[in-house]
């Protein structure tokens, strides 16, 4: 038996133990780097799964995350994988597309990811807020993009969240299931960043505790220059060998 409150008050505890409120929308990917030994890697993993957690019996851990999903989906992936870092016993979760399938403890790491991206409390402000403004008291496909927007997760994780709310018309639940939302989200004004996968070329990706690492055997002359680049080769960041500078800033 899922025990939904106990996933919850996990989650709040984890955004708490991460420096983060129990409300607000979160940047889930920098909290990778508030996790000691956790390094997280970006890599396109087919049609079928998700993403994974591998801890290893050292205490260095690494998560990865099926980066030809939508950013969303990465998002809600993120937060699924915490829970295999901090509360399964297992050392390996190799983890599956479809949110709320499979065993109890991918079910449980789904409702964990829900709670930890979407706060209880928070969603039902917001969901009532919405809802107040239409006839029939529910909310419609614009309000669950809005709130999928506040809140960063992608389409499907906010329609099967909102599932069970007072706030949903149930009788559209599949409907909004399938619906494809990227355009009308455009048109209401935002970006579709949250439905599409990262460009190819920034698929591959490393970041946290390997790269610290790597860095730190280079400063205590551990390695040479070229055995750190090939490690950094290694972790697809030819970025930090070659100093491609991305975030626009000039330093005169
Ligand atoms: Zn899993």
């Amino acid at each position: 038996m899922i025990d939904k409150a106990d996933l919850m008050t996990k989650a709040i505890q984890l955004r708490k133990e991460l420096g983060e409120d129990s409300n607000s929308p979160v940047d889930i990917f920098s909290l990778v780097l508030n996790i000691e030994r956790l390094t997280l890697v970006y890599y396109p993993m087919g049609d079928n799964l998700s993403g994974m957690c591998i801890k290893g019996k050292s205490g260095d851990c690494v998560i990865a995350i099926n980066s030809a999903m939508s950013l969303g989906r990465q998002r809600f992936s993120l937060a699924h994988e915490f829970y295999h870092l901090r509360y399964d016993d297992n050392m390996l979760s190799v983890c599956g597309k479809k949110i709320g399938d499979g065993k109890d403890i991918e079910k449980e790491a789904d409702m964990f990811a829900s709670y930890f991206l979407i706060p209880a409390a928070e969603l039902e402000c917001k969901s009532a807020q919405l809802a107040a403004k239409h006839e029939d008291g529910k909310l419609s496909l614009d309000d669950i993009i809005r709130l999928e927007q506040y809140f960063g997760a992608s389409h499907q994780a906010m329609v099967i969240r909102l599932k069970e709310s007072t706030y949903m018309n149930r009788a559209r639940v599949e409907d909004y299931l399938m619906s494809s939302v990227r355009n009308r989200a455009e048109m209401m004004g935002y970006s579709s960043e949250l439905y599409r996968p990262l460009p190819a070329e920034k698929q591959y990706k490393t970041y946290g505790h390997y790269i610290n690492q790597a860095d730190q055997l280079l400063k205590k002359d551990l390695i040479s220059n070229g055995k750190y680049e090939e490690l950094l080769m290694t972790a697809f960041r030819p970025d930090l060998v070659y100093g491609e500078e991305e975030d626009g800033d000039v330093v005169d």
